[in-house]
């Protein structure tokens, strides 16, 4: 399930600010869409990576985010920012897998997970986390999405071997449905969500890389690939983007 990477994966994924698309507007945009939330939720967040999403989450509510991730010195960064933000008695960092939640049924108000559930698969995270919210809970994610119907040959390919699932976001809401939420609501994140925080600073970090790496096939393939992503993105963002998607447990 989780493969080992190589070395260069690390270097690349390494103090970059997000480790997903993402923006501080957006995280806010979301919450304030959760109108039942109590005033001081148990909130978890899976795939917390650097925490920048989680940081904002604790300046908007009274409640515990309790920060899930599988990677440790992800967890150790987002300690460090934490404290930075004066909000680490509102985070407790948690090494775990989204596959094995370490924690009893029914405990959570809201699930939160940017840039995450891919990782286990749209629905089968709706599914298996459920049983982890309470009666009422909520569920804000985001995830790729199609946002639009005919899509060229090139994201197409892409997709079919990165993300076979890829969606459009109709059928997403359906599975949302399916699943046994209410969906509460959607919204694409603008383009400048994928750049500034993410892949602004990736594109830095693969050009000093692939110097480094010159003479190693193995490390510039990773980050030829990386940068196939990017330059996807560039060429095809009215196709695909990441979409927030809130819902509700109703059965
Ligand atoms: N939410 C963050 C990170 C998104 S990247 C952001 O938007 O910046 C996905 C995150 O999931 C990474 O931090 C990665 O370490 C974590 N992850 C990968 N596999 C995981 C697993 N099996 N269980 C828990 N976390 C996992």
């Amino acid at each position: 399930m989780d493969k080992p990477k190589p070395q260069v994966f690390y270097e690349i994924h390494k103090d970059i600010p997000r480790e997903g698309p993402g923006d501080n507007e957006s995280t806010r945009q979301a919450f304030s869409m959760l109108s039942e939330l109590s005033d001081s939720p148990h909130i978890l967040e899976i795939g917390c990576g650097p925490g920048m999403q989680t940081i904002e989450l604790a300046q908007m509510t009274n409640g515990l985010i309790t920060a899930l991730d599988n990677q440790k010195r992800f967890l150790d960064e987002l300690e460090k920012r934490a404290k930075v933000a004066h909000v680490e008695e509102k985070i407790k960092t948690v090494e775990g897998s989204m596959f094995a939640l370490p924690f009893s049924e029914k405990s959570f108000d809201l699930i939160w997970a940017e840039g995450a559930i891919y990782i286990i698969g749209f629905r089968e995270g709706l599914i298996y986390w459920k049983s982890f919210l309470k009666e009422n809970g909520y569920i804000a994610v985001t995830h790729i999405s199609w946002l639009k119907d005919n899509i060229p040959d090139e994201p197409k390919k892409f997709w079919a071997e990165g993300y076979p699932a890829i969606a459009t976001v109709e059928k997403n809401l359906e599975i949302v449905e399916q699943c046994g939420y209410k969906n509460i609501g959607h919204f694409a994140l603008p383009a400048s969500a994928w750049w500034n925080d993410y892949y602004t600073p990736l594109e830095a970090r693969l050009k000093m890389l692939r110097e480094k790496y010159k003479d190693d096939k193995e490390s510039l393939d990773r980050i030829n690939q990386t940068q196939r992503e990017i330059d996807l993105y560039k060429n095809y963002s009215d196709y695909y983007g990441y979409v927030f998607y809130l819902m509700q447990k109703a059965s």
